[in-house]
C-alpha cells in the first residue's frame, strides 16, 4: 500500500458526532472530541435527529464544540418542518454564533407521512437563504452511488443540482466503499456546470454486522469482495478492524490522488479509527495521539 504520507499535511478535514442519549456518553464523548481536535479539524458537524436523539441535543452538543473553540456544524433537517419553526430554529442557531449548517430533508421514522411545509432539501436551503442571506455556510449531502428513493440516477443528480443553485455552497457524500463512483459523480457534477467542493464522507469500518446494516439502510454498496472478506472474520472484531483499516486508507488514498478537496470523517463518536487512518495518511499533525481510547461504544 503506498503513503501519501508527503503531501498529508495539506488535506483539510472535517469530523462528524451524533448526540448522545446519556450523561454518561456526553462524558465519553467530551474526551473524544478532544483527542480528534489533534487532527485539527476545519469543522465538527452533529447530526440532527439520527437514532431517535433530538433537535435539542444537536443544539447542545454544537454550542459544546463552539465553546471548546472549535468551528461546528449543526445538521439541520426539514421533513416534517414548518416555515415557523424552521425560522425559529435558524434564529436559534444564529444567537448561538453557527455559522455554517448541513442542511438535508432528512428521513422519517417509517410509519410516519411526510408531513410539513418542506419537500426537499432544495426547498430547505433556498429557505435558509431567503431568510437568512449569507449567514449560513451551508453543506448538501451528495450520493455518488444514488440515493435509494430516486426515480434514477439522472433525477438525483438533478436533485443534487437543485440544492447548488438553491444556494448550498458545498456538499458531503454518503460513504462508499468504491472510489469510482465518486469520480463519476464529480466528472457528472462538472459537466452541469456545478462547481463546488464535494468532500467524501469517510466510515470507518468498526464491524461487519453494523455496517451491512447501516449500509443496507441508506444504500451504500459493500463490494462482494468486501462483504465476503468481511463474513469471512467472523466475530474477530479486532481482525475486522485492521482489515478496515487498510481498506479504508487505501480509498481515502485513491480519494486524494484523484482531488478529493478534503475528507469528512464519519466517527461515530469514537476516536481510534480516525486518528490511526490520519496518521496512516499522513494528515495533519505529528503530535496526533495514538489513541488507548479503543473503540469504546458510547450511548
Ligand atoms: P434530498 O436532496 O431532498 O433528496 C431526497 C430524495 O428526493 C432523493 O432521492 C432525491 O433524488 C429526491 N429529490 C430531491 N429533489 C427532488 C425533486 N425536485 N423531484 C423529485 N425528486 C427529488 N439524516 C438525518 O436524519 N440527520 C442527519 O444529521 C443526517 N446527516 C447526513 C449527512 C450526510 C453527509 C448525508 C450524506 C446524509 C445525512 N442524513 C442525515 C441522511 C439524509 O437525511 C437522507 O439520506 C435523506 O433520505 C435524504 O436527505 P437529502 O438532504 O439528501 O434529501
Amino acid at each position: 500500500m503506498s503513503a501519501v504520507g508527503s503531501a498529508g499535511g495539506s488535506c483539510p478535514i472535517s469530523i462528524e458526532f451524533f448526540p448522545t442519549k446519556t450523561p454518561e456518553g456526553a462524558v465519553k464523548l467530551r474526551a473524544v472530541r478532544q483527542q480528534l481536535y489533534a487532527l485539527q479539524p476545519q469543522f465538527c458537524s452533529v447530526t440532527y435527529g439520527a437514532g431517535g436523539s433530538t433537535q435539542e441535543g444537536t443544539f447542545a452538543m454544537v454550542g459544546e464544540i463552539l465553546a471548546e473553540g472549535q468551528s461546528a456544524a449543526a445538521h439541520f433537517s426539514c421533513i416534517g418542518a414548518t416555515r415557523a419553526s424552521v425560522r425559529a430554529e435558524l434564529a436559534q442557531l444564529q444567537a448561538m454564533g453557527v455559522t455554517r449548517l448541513v442542511a438535508l430533508r432528512g428521513d422519517l421514522p417509517s410509519g410516519y407521512g411526510l408531513g410539513g411545509e418542506f419537500q426537499y432539501a432544495s426547498d430547505l436551503v433556498e429557505f435558509i437563504r431567503t431568510e437568512t442571506g449569507d449567514h449560513f455556510y451551508i453543506e448538501v449531502a451528495a450520493y455518488p452511488e444514488v440515493h435509494p428513493q430516486a426515480r434514477s440516477p439522472e433525477a438525483d443528480l438533478q436533485a443534487f443540482a437543485a440544492k447548488v443553485r438553491a444556494g448550498a455552497n458545498s456538499a458531503i457524500t454518503q460513504y462508499f466503499f468504491n472510489a469510482d463512483a465518486y469520480f463519476r459523480f464529480i466528472d457528472d457534477t462538472q459537466r452541469l456546470g456545478l462547481d463546488m467542493p464535494v468532500v467524501p464522507g469517510i466510515m470507518p469500518i468498526l464491524g461487519a454486522t453494523q455496517l451491512m446494516r447501516f449500509s443496507d439502510a441508506c444504500g451504500a454498496e459493500i463490494p462482494r469482495w468486501l462483504r465476503l472478506r468481511l463474513q469471512s472474520l467472523g466475530d474477530d472484531t479486532a481482525s475486522i478492524r485492521a482489515f478496515g483499516l487498510d481498506v479504508i486508507t487505501r480509498l481515502c488514498e485513491q480519494l486524494r490522488s484523484g482531488g478529493a478537496p478534503a475528507l469528512h470523517f464519519y466517527s461515530m463518536n469514537q476516536s481510534a479509527a480516525t486518528l490511526e487512518l490520519c496518521r496512516r495518511l499522513g494528515v495533519c499533525n505529528t503530535n496526533t495521539p495514538t489513541s488507548s481510547d479503543v473503540f469504546v461504544p458510547i450511548a
